[in-house]
């Protein structure tokens, strides 16, 4: 056994000292140790079949209302649109199971993937639907992340995390005005069946109403027109609330499959459904600061989760962390990107690096994070 395989969880791949994960005495982590274990990050959803059903059968109604009324209104429903592999099969599901007519809306944060862009062209082609992109929110975006990054303060919660919410909300805000300018009143998310902790099936109307403005914006350097990207409750004094619903929490959802068929369908070409290569380059970018500062990547936590309930992938899932920790570490990883993101975000990599290190001297984990950060290389 080699030094690295003794601070692994036996069962799992998380390390012993990353984002507070502890190894007891017989080497499992704390997730292995209690499947309810609870972290910051990450924890494991279960929804019982009475809710499941309760929102499946949900669903069926909302389709055949949309299809009932079809001929009213120009487009049936929006679909945020990435142009990763669930938004794309998901615009498939809707305009050839289904046979409605959805219209599909992208928020551009200024740091989209080439892939993303080829991956627009490609299903676009095959799907003939109008395709709506907004550009206008990239200059607050850009003041978030840069906010977030250099603001980032906390010894349990990784930057990644706090980076996705936030711009979440935002990407959300966006979309739900163009439904409301276009009087659609359903709006689908292709979230994953993984995506699941912050909302399962619908995000709740109160929320759209009240919650997505964050604090940080009333203080420099945000101004009146950063402000009016978000929602507020004025918004919607004389004008229904749009449903936001998240389908691939309750239908049939295989990454493989989604996979197959996007590429068996000429949406997406060979390779390029991966989300390594259609994510944004501020994850990379935020994923470089949390291997840094807390010695892993966030998302072996729900690799881990994979390796749980499928043991034989455990050694697949191992390799992966190994083969992509040391270019993350080392800004390698979607090197173009991760530059273009420091440009536009105004700090240079070094700057970055050396508020990470004030951040991880006074971490109490100090020394474990240390210790796995030496063996990534
Ligand atoms: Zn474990």
């Amino acid at each position: 056994m080699t030094i690295q395989e003794q601070q692994v969880c036996k069962n799992c791949i998380l390390s012993d000292g990353f984002l507070g994960i502890n190894l007891n005495s017989e080497g499992l982590c704390n997730f292995c140790e209690n499947p309810s274990h609870k972290n910051q990050n990450w924890w494991k959803v279960e929804i019982s079949d009475q809710k499941r059903q309760t929102a499946f059968e949900d669903w069926n109604r909302v389709i055949e209302d949309l299809q009932s009324t079809q001929n009213q209104s120009k487009y049936d429903c929006v679909i945020g649109y990435s142009g990763g592999k669930d938004s794309t099969a998901l615009l498939h599901l809707m305009v050839k199971e289904y046979h409605l007519n959805p219209l599909p809306v992208t928020v551009d944060n200024g740091f989209v993937s080439e892939v993303v862009i080829q991956n627009f062209k490609d299903t676009l082609e095959r799907i003939k639907v109008d395709h709506v992109i907004i550009k206008d929110a990239i200059g607050t975006f850009r003041k978030l992340y840069r906010t977030l990054f250099l603001n980032h303060r906390s010894n349990e919660v990784c930057l990644t995390k706090n980076v996705c919410d936030n711009c979440a909300d935002l990407v959300h805000s966006l979309v739900v005005r163009v439904a409301m300018q276009k009087d659609i009143e359903i709006i689908l998310f292709g979230y994953s069946p993984d995506q699941i902790r912050r909302y399962f099936y619908e995000i709740p109307r109160h929320e759209i109403r009240y919650d997505w403005y964050p604090s940080l914006l009333n203080h420099e350097p945000f101004t009146e027109e950063d402000k009016q990207k978000y929602l507020m409750p004025r918004d919607f004094e004389d004008h229904v609330i749009p449903r936001i619903l998240l389908p691939y929490h309750i239908l049939q959802y295989q990454e493989d499959e989604i996979i197959r068929l996007v590429e068996s369908q000429q949406l997406i070409q060979k390779g390029n459904a991966s989300t390594l290569k259609t994510s944004c380059h501020i994850v990379a970018t935020s994923l470089f600061y949390d291997v840094n500062r807390y010695g892993g990547i966030p998302y072996t936590l729900q690799f881990a989760e994979l390796s749980r309930q499928d043991p034989t992938i455990r050694k697949k899932w191992l390799r992966t962390v190994r083969m992509l920790s040391p270019l993350i570490k080392n800004a390698k990883f979607n090197q173009e990107g991760v530059k273009l993101v420091f440009e536009h975000l105004g700090f240079t990599k070094e700057e970055l690096l050396h508020r990470i290190q004030a951040q991880l001297d006074q971490d109490p984990h100090k020394e474990r994070i240390l210790r796995n950060l030496s063996l990534i290389d």
